[in-house]
């Protein structure tokens, strides 16, 4: 705290991401990146954009990245918002269209950054337990709300919804955005963003960072009805012109037009998942069911915070929640392989103490 801070500074609870340690060789398990790397067209697309014409402002409205996506999901191009990574995108919609006079509702244990967001925009909001399984539903979420957002599959616990359950809430809450982080879903989900058509309530959120490789470039999207779309443009165009440099707009389009790349990265990251929760069952961990990229894990005789350390003494970082009901959960992201067999490896070696 300081004198120059703002009451808003000095308000703020601030996100803290997973770590990005500069220890080489570390086995990074932490932050849901994806092991694959992303396509080579998007590195040469970088590289060839990689000129004299950075001297140049970007497109502000990015519409070759627009024209990518709309493509790639078969919606308009007018259908799609693009941000500097999804958190910001997500960022403006809790801004533009969250921020209402009755509390928005999300899950209690969901993306941490949610409740960040509304502290920062002063958003009311509620939290919904999941259940005993850890699972969202629907049912729970029948109350008066000025807006719903939740990950699917959900944040950390990778556990997917159907869509058939989405399409009710759309249906039972038709005066109430409905935001849908789909962060995940392509590891094993479907997407709503068919059914944009059908509800203008409907409003979901896509990042490249991790089905596509590309966390490092800070592109995420939404897709929506034109209304909402413009709701974002207007707090996009009062924030910052240009969230989107020159190298991103081009390197994120490459992704979308590079679709074998994709469809291999995303099937070999669900066929290493598979395997690890089948090793770690072996072991005695509890694995929810994850439709993610990672898994969410406990085992009921070692507690996750000094497993999560005796791990990190081995070279291995994965991620510990320390928040009521998941406090004994590991949140261990899908690497190679190699390094999923590293982690299998020192965590038979923890057990055995
Ligand atoms: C990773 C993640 C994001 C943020 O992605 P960026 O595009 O990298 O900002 C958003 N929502 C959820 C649920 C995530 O896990």
């Amino acid at each position: 705290m300081n004198r120059f801070w703002s009451d808003v500074a000095k308000g703020l609870s601030p996100y803290v991401p997973g770590e990005q340690p500069k220890l080489a060789n570390l086995v990074k398990l932490n932050t849901n990146e994806n092991p694959c790397g992303p396509s080579p067209r998007v590195l040469a697309a970088i590289r060839d954009a990689t000129s004299d014409s950075l001297r140049l402002y970007p497109d502000p409205s990015a519409e070759q990245l627009k024209a990518a996506i709309g493509k790639y999901h078969a919606v308009d191009a007018k259908n799609v918002f693009v941000g500097n990574g999804s958190d910001e995108v997500l960022a403006h919609i809790f801004l533009g269209l969250l921020k209402q006079a009755q509390p928005i509702l999300f899950p209690d244990i969901t993306y941490s950054f949610y409740p960040v967001y509304c502290g920062l925009y002063q958003v009311a909001y509620e939290t919904i337990p999941l259940t005993e399984d850890f699972l969202i539903r629907i049912g729970d979420y029948a109350k008066p709300n000025g807006g719903i957002i939740f990950p699917n599959p959900n944040a950390p616990t990778g556990c997917l919804l159907a869509l058939i359950e989405i399409e009710k809430l759309l249906r039972s809450n038709p005066d109430s955005v409905v935001v849908i982080d789909e962060a995940y879903v392509d590891f094993g989900g479907e997407s709503v963003i068919p059914l944009i058509a059908n509800y203008p309530n409907l409003l979901v959120v896509q990042t490249l960072s991790k089905a596509r490789s590309l966390a490092g470039l800070r592109v995420g999207f939404a897709v929506g009805h034109v209304d909402l779309i413009e709701a974002l443009e207007r707090v996009k165009n009062s924030f910052n012109s240009y969230p989107l440099g020159r190298l991103a707009i081009v390197g994120a389009s490459a992704a979308f037009e590079d679709r074998e790349y994709f469809e291999n990265s995303r099937k070999t990251v669900i066929a290493s998942r598979e395997k690890l929760i089948s090793e770690l069952t072996a072991l005695g961990f509890e694995v929810l069911p994850s439709a993610a990229n990672f898994v969410f894990a406990r085992h009921p005789l070692r507690d996750a915070e000094k497993s999560a350390l005796a791990l990190r003494q081995r070279g291995i970082i994965v991620r510990h929640f320390k928040l009521p009901r998941i406090d004994q959960f590991l949140r261990i992201t899908i690497g190679t392989d190699e390094q999923c067999a590293a982690l299998v490896s020192a965590l038979k070696d923890i057990l055995r103490d």
